[in-house]
């Protein structure tokens, strides 16, 4: 049977990035991941500046003159008009332009005014508390590489050259499908044999939380015409199709036949983990389409371990993931799989560094051992011992 990591070679080398559009730079755009090179169009600071409220004064004066003449004040926003002489200091305000003859700033704390002098107390180098010009960037340089993405501090940077939109990757339209004949939706109160569709919402924040934009199709019950029809709508117009449930071999898992009938090609049905055995791949031209096995945590680690990186390698990111980081185990911890398994854990967040333990979980079902966790661990196959303090690979969540 196919290895975890094979198959997530399989579904990389089938994921290209979507084709760049121009992005206006509104909070709905934050996460995505900009396309073209941005440069500055213009140096800045734009002029030598003051980082203090204090004093401009020439330097080399400061030994002979203890006490200068104040002989203008500079707020922020304003242009000095006065160049300083021997003798002589400007008051200047954060951010305001350095008057030409001066070439540093002593800070308001250091000096004692009186009328229209000011007394220094100490000597000061040249360049103290003056921000260059240029100093964080010159017209024309690359301030935005493409492949980064918009984070606040990008939005802000964008913002101080000019910018209001920019070429970035779209967000990946997603399109979610429950199926069985077990489900009805949330605000109904399940009859016998019946069970809550909780997939189709958790699918839908998964897709948010990657960074997709995703619809809600409904449920298909288990009845091959009407899974037909919304596969086709979901193939039609998405870049991924995602159904939950009717994978497998059961008698009534229709999901693998109707994608054959539609024209997708299958690139793998079952991968050997836990939880979540019968996971389907396959793509149809470029749309890909996955089948989550419907246990709700199948469904959730197979979105996480599959989808996510396939999302966000469309949406442009350079590091997709899955990546999991050693972090060490914060108890001892006995394990007994028959596959790798993926299970949910807790990261630990002290003065003394991070730690995981595994949240209390009794399986694929179970929906409230996921609640609290924040991270899915790599159990290895086969009986294992393995101690507090050793590093287990670790895949944080919520992020
Ligand atoms: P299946 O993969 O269709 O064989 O379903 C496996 C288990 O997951 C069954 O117990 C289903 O009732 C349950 N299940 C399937 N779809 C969902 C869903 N959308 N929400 C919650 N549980 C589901
Ligand atoms: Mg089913």
């Amino acid at each position: 049977m196919l290895e975890v990591p094979d198959a997530l070679e399989i579904v990389r080398s089938r994921v290209a990035s979507l084709r760049p559009v121009t992005t206006e730079l509104l909070a709905t755009a934050l996460g995505r991941v900009v396309a073209e090179p941005v440069a500055s169009d213009i140096d800045s600071p734009p002029y030598a500046k003051s980082i203090m409220d204090g004093y401009a004064v020439r330097s080399a004066d400061i030994a002979s003159h203890s006490t200068l003449t104040v002989i203008e004040e500079v707020p922020a926003g304003r242009m000095p008009t006065k160049s300083v002489g021997p003798g002589q200091a400007s008051r200047v305000m954060t951010g305001a332009p350095i008057p030409d003859g001066a070439d540093a700033v002593i800070p308001h704390e250091e000096t004692e005014a009186s009328g229209d002098t000011v007394r220094i107390r100490g000597p000061v180098a040249a360049g103290k508390f003056i921000l260059p010009r240029g100093r964080e960037m010159r017209a024309g340089e690359v301030v935005v590489p493409a492949g980064t993405a918009l984070t606040p501090a990008a939005f802000g940077l964008l913002a101080s050259v000019g910018r209001t939109e920019v070429r970035a990757f779209p967000a990946p339209r997603l399109a979610i499908i429950s199926t069985g004949d077990e489900l009805v939706e949330p605000p109904t109160r399940p009859g016998p044999g019946q069970i809550r569709n909780s997939n189709g919402p958790m699918l839908v924040a998964l897709a948010a939380r990657a960074g997709a934009e995703s619809r809600y199709l409904g449920i298909a019950r288990d009845d091959k015409a009407r899974l037909a029809q919304l596969v086709r709508d979901g193939l039609d117009h998405s870049d991924v199709l995602v159904l939950s449930g009717g994978v497998s071999a059961g008698k009534f898992d229709f999901v693998p036949d109707v994608l054959r009938e539609l024209g997708v090609e299958s690139h793998f049905h079952k991968v050997r983990m836990k939880p979540g055995k019968p996971l389907l791949f396959g793509t149809r031209g470029a749309t890909l389409v996955f089948g989550l096995p419907g246990n709700p945590v199948s469904s959730f680690v197979g979105f996480e371990l599959y989808i996510r990186p396939a999302l966000r390698k469309m949406g442009g990111h350079a590091i997709f993931g899955p990546t999991f980081v050693p972090v060490p185990l914060a108890a001892d911890l006995t394990t007994e799989n028959d596959r790798p398994t993926y299970a949910p854990a807790r990261l630990k967040w002290t003065p003394d560094g991070v730690h995981v333990d595994p949240a209390g979980w009794f399986g694929s079902a179970d929906l409230r051992g996921l609640l609290t966790a924040d991270a899915l661990i790599q159990l290895p196959a086969g009986a294992v011992s393995q101690s507090a303090g050793s590093a287990i690979p670790t895949l944080p969540l919520n992020q």
